[in-house]
C-alpha cells in the first residue's frame, strides 16, 4: 500500500528543488519524469509565456482502467513563496524542516506527494479507476495566477480535490470571494513653506478616510486590509498624490460588496472635503478606485457527492473527516467558478509562509491513503455495472 520511505524520499527530492514563482522551470521538469515514468501523457500549457514564467501549467492524463467511471480531478501547485533561493531540509524523525533561512515549501509539496504517491498505489495494485486527470499549476501564490490562465475545457473531470492547505483529513469547502483594492487620491502640489494654502495634502486626505474605515476582522466571514501606501516626493512638498492598495474578502457576497462600498466611500467622502480656490478657480481633490475581483467564492455544500466521496474515504481509513471554511483562496476558487464541483483538502503542511514552515511525513502518509480511498470509493460510486 502506501510506500513510506518512497514518499519520504520524493518529499526530500521535491521540496530540495527551489521553485518560486514564475521559475518553476526545474521543478516541471522533475515531476514530467516522473509522472512519464508512471505512465501518464503530458501536456504543459501556454500560461508561462502569458505570466513570464519559466513554464506552464502541467496536465498530466492517466487512463482509467474502468470506462465507465467518471474522470476524476486532482490538483497542485508547483510554486512556492519565498524565501526559497536554496533550501537545506532536515530531517528528525518524521519531522521534516529548513535550516530556518528559507520557507519548506510543503506548501504546495505535501500535496504533490499525496497525489503522486495515491497515483501510483492505485495502479500498482490495479485497483479499478477512471481517467484522472492531474494539474499541477504554476504561480498560485502570485494570485492563482496560473488556474487562471488554465483552460478548463481541456479537462474531461467535472469533481476533484485541489490538496493545498494545512490539516489532515480536513476539508476546505468554503473559502471566501476576494477584491483587490487600489484608491488613488490626487491633491494639489505646492511649496510647503511659502504657500502651503494654495495645495491639497493627498496623504492627509487618505489619512482622514483610512481613519474612519472599518479595517480587519470585521465578522465570521468578512476581513479587510489595507496593506501599501506609496506617496509623496518631499518633506517641503504638500503631496499631491498617494496611492493606497488593499483587498476585502468574504464568504458572502454580499458583505464583500458592502465592505468594498464602505472603503470606496470613505475615499470619496474625504476627497470631497478638500477645495482649494485659486485664482483660476477652485480646485478639488480628486480620487479614482480601481476594484478587481482577484477570485471568486468557494462554497461547496456538505451534501455534495465530493464531501461524500473523501467522507467514505476517511471512514475506510478509521478517520473522521471534518468540513471548514477558510480565509485564504486556492485554485479551487478558480475551478469551482468554472463549474467544476471541487474541494480542498487538507495535506499536512505546517506553519506555511514562513520559514519555520515543517511537515510530519505521517500526515503525508495519511493524505495519500485518503486521496486513495477517495480515489476508489469514487470508482465504486459511479461505475455502474
Ligand atoms: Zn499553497
Amino acid at each position: 500500500m502506501i510506500n513510506p520511505a518512497r514518499m519520504k524520499d520524493e518529499f526530500l527530492d521535491l521540496v530540495s528543488i527551489s521553485s518560486l514563482s514564475r521559475r518553476e522551470g526545474s521543478i516541471a521538469k522533475r515531476l514530467e519524469t516522473i509522472l512519464k515514468g508512471m505512465g501518464a501523457t503530458i501536456e504543459v500549457d501556454d500560461a508561462g509565456e502569458k505570466v513570464g514564467g519559466e513554464t506552464g501549467n502541467v496536465l498530466a492524463r492517466f487512463a482509467g482502467t474502468r470506462p465507465a467511471v467518471a474522470p476524476f480531478l486532482l490538483s497542485a501547485h508547483m510554486d512556492t513563496v519565498g524565501p526559497a533561493e536554496k533550501i537545506r531540509v532536515q530531517v528528525e524523525g518524521d519531522i521534516v524542516r529548513t535550516d530556518r533561512t528559507t520557507v519548506l515549501g510543503g506548501d504546495d509539496k505535501a500535496g504533490i506527494v499525496a497525489i503522486l504517491e495515491a497515483i501510483r498505489v492505485l495502479r500498482e495494485t490495479s485497483i479499478p479507476h477512471g481517467d484522472i486527470e492531474l494539474v499541477l499549476s504554476i504561480c498560485e501564490e502570485t494570485g492563482l495566477l496560473g488556474a487562471k490562465h488554465f483552460d478548463t475545457g481541456r479537462l474531461k473531470a467535472r469533481r476533484g480535490l485541489v490538496l493545498d492547505v494545512d490539516g489532515v483529513c480536513e476539508l476546505i469547502t468554503r473559502a471566501p470571494a476576494a477584491n483587490r483594492l487600489t484608491f488613488t487620491v490626487t491633491g494639489l502640489e505646492a511649496h510647503a513653506g511659502i504657500c502651503p494654502e494654495r495645495g491639497l495634502s493627498a496623504i492627509q486626505i487618505a489619512s482622514e478616510a483610512i481613519a474612519g474605515m472599518k479595517l480587519g476582522r470585521l465578522d465570521a466571514e468578512t476581513t479587510a486590509n489595507l496593506g501599501v501606501i506609496e506617496g509623496g516626493l518631499s518633506t517641503n512638498i504638500v503631496p499631491t498624490r498617494v496611492i493606497v492598495k488593499g483587498e476585502t474578502r468574504s464568504l458572502s457576497v454580499e458583505k464583500l460588496e458592502a465592505q468594498t462600498e464602505h472603503m470606496r466611500r470613505r475615499f470619496e467622502e474625504a476627497a470631497a472635503r478638500h477645495t482649494v480656490t485659486l485664482e483660476a478657480g477652485v480646485r478639488r481633490a480628486r480620487f479614482e478606485a480601481q476594484i478587481d475581483r482577484q477570485y471568486e467564492r468557494l462554497d461547496v455544500p456538505d451534501h455534495a457527492p465530493i464531501v461524500g466521496l473523501v467522507n467514505q474515504g476517511a471512514k475506510k481509513l478509521g478517520r473522521t473527516l471534518t468540513t471548514r471554511a477558510t480565509g485564504g483562496g486556492s485554485d479551487a476558487n478558480v475551478l469551482a467558478a468554472r463549474g467544476l464541483e471541487i474541494a480542498n483538502l487538507g495535506c499536512g503542511m505546517r506553519d506555511i509562509h514562513t520559514v519555520n514552515e515543517w511537515v510530519d511525513l505521517k500526515d503525508l502518509h495519511t493524505t495519500a491513503a485518503l486521496v486513495l480511498e477517495t480515489l476508489r470509493a469514487h470508482a465504486e460510486t459511479t461505475a455502474v455495472g
